[in-house]
């Protein structure tokens, strides 16, 4: 499936680019949460970290390593999230994997904190155990 980020790839569409290789493309966000937002996609298209080439997935962090230490500097940022959203359900919209790297502030309340849960007794050592039994 061709995706906005296939095009951009292809040089069909532009982009502000910070980094190319062999495997890999990155690239700022059209619609930034912070200036020097960043997504890296691996060239070879793919929906989503679930069905990526594991190779890629690797070289997505390995890469985003060292963007992330060249966009603090850039921004000047306190830190960063490493993001990647698998399905829509996930807040996935554009169907080609991708890492964002997301310049974080000091209390720059970009993020609401979710509410943390807990489990019942027995919960975790139950539902630890079934992901455990369906990994293949
Ligand atoms: P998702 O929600 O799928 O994880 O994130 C997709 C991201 O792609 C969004 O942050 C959005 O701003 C960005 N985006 C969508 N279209 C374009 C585009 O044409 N160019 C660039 N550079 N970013 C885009």
């Amino acid at each position: 499936m061709s995706t906005i980020f296939s095009k951009i790839i292809a040089g069909e569409l532009p982009c502000f680019k910070v980094y190319e290789d062999e495997h890999v493309l990155a690239f700022l966000d059209i619609n930034p949460i912070q200036p020097g937002h960043t997504l890296v996609v691996p060239k070879i298209a793919s929906k989503n970290a679930l069905d990526a080439d594991p190779e890629d997935l690797a070289r997505l962090i390995t890469v985003g390593q060292r963007l992330a230490k060249a966009i603090m500097e850039a921004v000047g940022c306190d830190g960063v999230n490493f993001l990647i959203n698998n399905g829509e359900a996930a807040g996935q919209v554009v169907f080609h994997t991708h890492l964002h790297i997301i310049p974080r502030f000091n209390d720059d309340g970009v993020y609401e904190e979710p509410m943390p849960g807990e489990y019942e007794s027995g919960e975790a050592e139950s539902l630890a155990a079934t992901i455990a039994e369906s990994l293949t």
